[in-house]
């Protein structure tokens, strides 16, 4: 049995729930079950290993069990995971690759450090992933990827993208890295692709600080990925025993997650259910509270469609526009309370424009991206603090409708 501490101990903040009406309720706040500190101890007892150890393999085995994924290798990061699948896919200077703007930047670096061109496709309005619609008309003879983001943890169309890139040899890349306990149409998000990637970064729901996944679901992969992912050596066979020395057969990169965060991941998962299961009941609450707004036109809530279960990752609500935004962004924060926008559209920033492309280019990206608000979100949040929240913005909102 696990027993939860009720307390967040990471942070030094004031316990939430305290009725404090000047307590900061941040975005994000980590999560402790109450596990980590033995385990880290176990691993310090054990003299520090520094990667592949039993902690990894118990995280690995944990993946692969919940998610039913063929194989896992644990990463430094969702970022390192991205750049390893960039890397399997063996893409080269004038391929392209299909994704969405309304992303984290580690979703176009990988690839761009390969030498790709990025095709950036625009989003739906209702999932805020990349438009399956839109995609049939961005492939290209040179098209060797797409890599859909299950934005907050809700699932892209993943299946429906498959029918357009299969035919064509087109592998797909899932950008999972929000989407752990997560599912669309029955199946864990990740684990669809021919490769997926989950992050345990700190702003994520399950996190060892830093830390992620590669889901290597075809098996063409699973030679190289394990060389890649051990610096470019056969280490692995050394390990199970199967050679008396390993070498170098491949271009890698220290890309494993070291013994100690594997640890500290392994405490998390155990707790992992539970985390979901109360996130989700807090996007519940919120959406209730939150609906009579909504039938007012003042705010959009998100949409989870029928065939997705959301592990609850992010909070957010869609304004009528980008001034509203701002404004309840400021004036939430004065009353104490985080609440701010996400990732601005990469093809508008410095970088995107270096690439070629303007502002404009992507219109529903760029309206939603200006218009959403995440509210503060994390296992602890009581319905008092939810509470509050929901009566600044309605007080915020209609005070500036007058
Ligand atoms: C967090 C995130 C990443 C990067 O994850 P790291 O583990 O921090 O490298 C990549 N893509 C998306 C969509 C993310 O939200």
């Amino acid at each position: 049995m696990l027993v939860f501490s009720t307390l967040t101990c990471c942070t030094g903040l004031p316990p939430s729930g305290s009725g404090w009406p000047e307590a900061l309720l941040p975005l994000h706040r980590g999560y402790l079950c109450g596990h980590e500190h033995r385990l880290l101890g176990e691993v310090l007892a054990e003299g520090l290993p520094a990667n592949g150890g039993r902690f990894s393999t118990a995280c690995r085995k944990w993946i692969e069990g919940e998610l039913g994924a063929r194989r896992v290798i644990l990463t430094t990061s969702a970022t390192a995971a991205l750049e390893m699948a960039a890397l399997l896919c063996e893409i080269e200077p004038g391929d392209e690759v299909v994704l969405p703007s309304f992303t984290y930047v580690a979703t176009a670096n990988a690839f761009l450090l390969r030498g790709a061109t990025l095709r950036f496709g625009d989003i739906r309005a209702d999932t805020l992933n990349l438009d399956e619609q839109a995609l049939r008309s961005l492939i290209t003879p040179r098209t060797r990827v797409v890599v859909p983001v299950h934005y907050a943890g809700v699932g892209a169309a993943t299946e429906e993208m498959q029918s357009m890139t299969r035919p064509h040899g087109i592998d797909i890349v899932e950008d999972a890295a929000q989407g752990l306990l997560a599912s669309r149409n029955g199946r864990a998000l990740g684990t669809a692709g021919e490769l997926g990637v989950i992050s345990f970064h700190a702003t994520k729901n399950i996190s060892c600080g830093q830390g992620g996944a590669l889901l290597v679901n075809d098996p063409r992969f699973d030679e190289r990925a394990s060389i890649l992912s051990e610096e470019g050596t056969d280490r692995i066979r050394f390990r199970q025993g199967t050679v008396t020395s390993y070498q170098w057969h491949d271009i890698g990169s220290a890309f494993q997650l070291s013994e100690m965060a594997a640890a500290m991941l392994l405490a998390q998962l155990q707790a992992a259910s539970f985390i979901t299961m109360r996130r989700n009941e807090i996007l519940t609450s919120y959406s209730k509270a939150l609906s009579p707004l909504a039938q007012k036109g003042l705010l959009q809530l998100p949409v989870v469609p029928g065939n997705c279960l959301s592990n609850g990752h992010i909070m957010y609500v869609i304004l009528p526009d980008r001034e509203t935004r701002h404004r309840l962004s400021g004036d939430l924060r004065a009353l104490g309370i985080e609440a701010v926008g996400h990732f601005m559209p990469l093809h508008a920033s410095p970088m995107g424009q270096r690439l070629g492309y303007r502002s404009g280019d992507l219109p529903v990206t760029e309206d939603l991206a200006s218009r959403l608000l995440r509210l503060p979100c994390w296992p602890d949040l009581s319905d008092v603090d939810i509470e509050r929240v929901v009566n600044a913005l309605e007080t915020c909102l209609t005070a500036g409708s007058d």
